[in-house]
């Protein structure tokens, strides 16, 4: 469903890049409480041999809780599955996990771009599989790029979208029909600051965005706990210039969240 002009990767492999790159974080982490416990120890014994059983059970305690989240976080996307506190659980990838991976990813070959395009897809599929309630049209927001819009119009529809003349030349116009079909909110953003202040004024329980992969990635990074599904852009004339959007895409997903009645 969520497939990009720009990495046409299986669903099933992009999920895959991010559990491997979970997995292996975990892994380096219980590394480094086990090599740190054992230095801690060996120091902390010379002081009072006490303090080492508090360090072993602080040490313990991190093991159980890491593995318990991990092994949560895995298993959902794994089963598409919503599980205890999977949305706590969320978070946490996004604000720890995610992070980790952009740095560990490239070290091992994996470029930013589809360490941030797995994630997107695993962050949609966790959506999707744990969204328990419709949500009413008022409530979501259609958030879309600056650069969708043709690069020599000269309307002003970061202002309002409804500056948008309708020619048709860009996928604005289509969006704008879609949005109006479902009685949704839609608007469009230069860049963070500006999607952050759309965000603040329309207060949307959810978000549809459309953007890049480093765009997408920190939008739903900065509104968290806010779920933002992501959809890529197209760029056949390259990144920030007259790019497209699968138009069908856009209204599976409102399809796939929307109250209509
Ligand atoms: S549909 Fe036409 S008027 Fe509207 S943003 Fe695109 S190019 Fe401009």
């Amino acid at each position: 469903m969520n497939i990009s002009a720009q990495d046409k990767t299986p669903h099933v492999s992009r999920k895959r890049i991010f559990i491997g790159l979970l997995g292996l974080i975990f892994a380096l982490i219980m590394v480094f409480i086990l090599v740190g416990g054992w230095v801690a120890t060996i120091g902390l014994n010379h002081l009072h041999p006490g303090l080492t059983l508090i360090a072993q059970i602080i040490a313990g305690i991190t093991f159980i809780f890491l593995s318990g989240i991990i092994s949560v976080l895995i298993l959902s996307i794994i089963f598409e599955k919503e599980l205890p506190f999977t949305h706590k659980i969320r978070g946490l990838g996004i604000k720890l996990f995610l992070p980790l991976m952009e740095i560990l990813g490239p070290r091992l070959g994996i470029s930013k771009e589809r360490v941030r395009n797995s994630f997107i897809e695993t962050n949609n599929r966790l959506l999707i599989s744990g969204h328990r309630h419709k949500i009413p049209p008022e409530r979501i927001l259609l958030l879309l790029p600056h650069c969708l819009q043709m690069a020599d119009c000269q309307r002003r529809i970061t202002t309002s979208i409804a500056n948008c003349k309708r020619c048709g030349k860009c996928n604005i116009d289509n969006l704008i029909t879609l949005a109006e079909n479902y009685n949704i909110h839609i608007a469009v953003a230069t860049g963070g600051t500006l999607a952050r202040k759309i965000v603040r004024d329309h207060r949307p329980r959810m978000i549809i965005a459309v953007a890049c992969e480093r765009d997408l990635t920190s939008g739903i990074h900065d509104t968290f706990p806010i779920p933002v599904y992501g959809i890529l852009n197209q760029r056949p004339e390259g990144p920030c210039w007259n790019t497209l959007v699968d138009t069908i895409e856009v209204k599976k997903a409102l399809q796939t969240f929307l109250r209509t009645k």
